[in-house]
């Protein structure tokens, strides 16, 4: 079998990158079709929110070549920031010749609480919880039956006293779907019976976006002589890059920016695939603060006896690929046959990886030729199209601009009124 180039694909027109991938069966017909379509039609959209207006595009891209597990994978990629999906796609290429991503999923369960407060005597009250513990979680598997058929369900229960409250939790195998409807259906259903067992009175019962039980890591590797051909600047370059990631460590204000840099990637694959982005960012960033200092996700070390600098990453990541607004969304469904109908937990591991693979163009860019050099072309092309550049415009305006002293959207007027 003849080796997949990837090579000149960012100088591809997006026809031509269509053609690309359906010529190597990596894109069907009808995908394609989606994908020169309008996409989301305003009539499913208006059953998906409400007051709805009109609906809101953005770049549908494609990082190519991710090797995870020893499986290569194209990811699309949604965003609307310029030098992100280059950066993941050159990261995955030093990455893959470096031995690829490997990823581990540790679990994939959600938590769901209940807050009891008002509970006279606590320890009394967890023993009456604890003694019925089976019956309880048989009653939140008959409150989502199907569930258990899909080989999912109920799988602990266990409590804390914090403050004036006592916290029953739950945690539930949701198979591919994120859960939150059937944990917070399943909390719901709980709610008599512990208010009876405690004696106390229920504040809320919903599921946690704090979730520990779903924690996936991906390691990566870069050989030294892929960040420098010099050799001494390659060591130097390394060991910029372990010290960046200690930064993250000890710093919250790095570590707040050491962060976005890695959700460029997650936000991007967890948008594309229809994922609620908003719990994946808010169980990440709790997650960020489990030891009360809120801290980088990701993790570089040089390794001097094999010569590579050597990335990890461990993130809470509940996705799934049934349920919420996926199955409504054409252009999502083109994302998933995209990375071939992947398991909610090969997904998870997936973003993961490209998480990584976006904290690793950061911090080299940082830490060499600093974050500017990369972003200014990019910066130069945005502002050609918000002066009105036509699309055969735009290369000669970005060269112009990119010799001027002041960049902006004013100078970019103005050159192209002389072009
Ligand atoms: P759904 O309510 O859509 O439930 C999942 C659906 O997927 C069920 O209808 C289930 O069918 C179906 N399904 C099909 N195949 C499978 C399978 N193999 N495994 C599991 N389910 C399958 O979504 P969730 O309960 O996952 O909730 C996610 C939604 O809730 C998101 O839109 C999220 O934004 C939102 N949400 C988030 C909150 C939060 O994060 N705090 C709070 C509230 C809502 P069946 O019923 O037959 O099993």
């Amino acid at each position: 079998m003849t080796k997949l180039s990837w090579t000149g694909f960012s100088k591809k027109t997006p026809h031509e990158r269509l053609e690309h991938l359906t010529s190597n069966a990596l894109l069907s017909h009808e995908d394609k079709e989606i994908l020169n379509s309008k996409g989301l039609e305003l009539a499913t959209a208006n059953q998906m929110a409400e007051n709805v207006l009109s609906t809101l595009s953005l770049p549908f891209a494609l990082a190519p070549d991710f090797q995870v597990n020893g499986k290569d994978y194209q990811l699309p990629m949604v965003t609307e920031e310029p030098s992100v999906v280059a950066a993941a796609s050159y990261a995955a290429k030093l990455i893959k010749r470096s031995g690829g991503f490997k990823t581990e999923i540790h679990n994939r369960l959600m938590i769901g609480q209940v807050a009891l407060f008002d509970v006279a005597d606590k320890a009394t009250a967890s023993q009456a919880i604890l003694n019925q513990k089976a019956d309880l979680l048989d009653l939140a598997n008959q409150a989502h039956p199907s569930i258990l058929k899909r080989g999912g369900g109920s799988r602990d229960l266990w409590f804390e006293e914090k403050s004036d409250f006592l916290i029953v939790y739950l945690s539930v195998d949701t198979q591919e779907a994120m859960g939150a409807n059937m944990v917070n259906t399943m909390m719901e259903t709980l709610v008599p019976n512990l208010e009876e067992l405690s004696g106390g009175q229920s504040l809320m019962a919903i599921l946690s976006n704090y979730a520990t039980e779903s924690l996936v890591t991906a390691t990566a590797a870069v050989d030294l002589r892929y960040l420098s051909r010099n050799k001494e600047e390659a060591q130097l370059f390394a060991k910029k890059m372990e010290m960046a990631s200690q930064l993250a460590q000890v710093d919250p204000y790095r570590a707040a920016t050491h962060n976005k840099g890695i959700f460029n990637g997650v936000d991007a694959l967890v948008l594309a695939t229809g994922n609620d982005w908003r719990a994946i960012e808010a169980g990440a960033h709790a997650y960020a603060s489990r030891d009360d200092q809120y801290r980088g996700l990701s993790t570089w070390t040089y390794d001097k006896e094999s010569q590579q600098i050597k990335g990890e990453i461990t993130l809470p990541l509940p996705i799934a690929t049934k349920g919420g607004s996926i199955g409504l969304n054409p252009t999502v469904q083109v994302a998933h046959d995209l990375l071939g109908n992947p398991s909610a937990k090969e997904l998870a591991g997936l973003i993961a990886a490209l998480g990584l693979a976006q904290n690793f163009a950061a911090l080299k860019a940082l830490t060499s030729t600093g974050i500017q050099a990369g972003h200014m072309k990019l910066q130069a092309k945005s502002l050609a199209l918000l002066a009105g550049a036509k699309e055969d415009q735009v290369a000669s305006l970005v060269s112009q601009l990119l010799k001027e002293k002041h960049m902006n959207l004013e100078t970019a007027e103005k050159l192209l009124k002389k072009l």
